[in-house]
């Protein structure tokens, strides 16, 4: 049985292991980039090594950016009474063009799946505590699925633990936005419904 040359096989699995492909379409992409001129090749081999070299996670609000304090950590025109604490980076891009949000973000990095063997201390969950000050309302902005749910009781839960900080007002993003949904995917007119029919948690 012939093989397919090691380089090929090698970069097949490579974009197997990438979510939403599936075996077959790593090997239609394997192919299609074979027939690629061999620059073009160095110019995306040269864009992938970029991608963490000239990336930053923000020390602050954990959004990938290209400095560090991020450019919204950064910014002092923000306001620093307002937290809204996300899934991903992408999210924040997406409340962003909903143009409501003037505060700033805490970015978890996913969200509790005992399923997938995630629990809190996979996240930056924790050192949220550690930005509420000054915080007069911590708006939990994570996705409407069970996951997401979870994380946001999570989060109330962790800050009812603490009697110093029992005049942060909690609330949860959803008005508007389906059961299941992706924020990331959210487009900016129905983030913008969501945030201000934002309801308060933890009461
Ligand atoms: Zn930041």
């Amino acid at each position: 049985m012939t093989k397919l040359p090691r380089a090929v096989r090698q970069l097949i699995e490579k974009f197997e292991r990438l979510p939403g492909v599936g075996p077959k379409s790593a090997q239609r992409l394997v192919f299609y980039m074979l027939h690629n001129p061999e620059g073009e090749l160095q110019d995306f081999a040269n864009k992938i090594v970029a991608l963490k070299r000239d990336t930053v996670m923000c020390t602050e609000c954990h959004n990938v950016a290209e400095s560090d304090p991020c450019e919204i950590c950064g910014d002092p025109t923000r306001d620093v009474s307002v937290l809204c604490v996300v899934e991903q980076p992408l999210d924040v891009l997406a409340i962003e063009r909903s143009s409501k949000f003037q505060g700033k973000y805490h970015v978890l990095h996913g969200s509790i799946a005992p399923l997938n063997n995630i629990g809190p201390d996979q996240l930056y969950l924790y050192d949220i505590l550690k930005r509420l000050n000054g915080v007069k309302e911590l708006i939990l902005a994570t996705n409407p699925t069970m996951e997401g749910e979870a994380t946001a009781l999570f989060i109330v839960e962790m800050i009812k633990q603490q009697p110093a900080l029992s005049d942060i007002v909690i609330t949860r993003i959803g008005h508007g936005l389906p059961i299941g949904a992706d924020i990331e995917y959210a487009d900016g007119v129905t983030l913008a419904r969501a945030l201000e029919g934002r309801r308060k948690m933890g009461e």
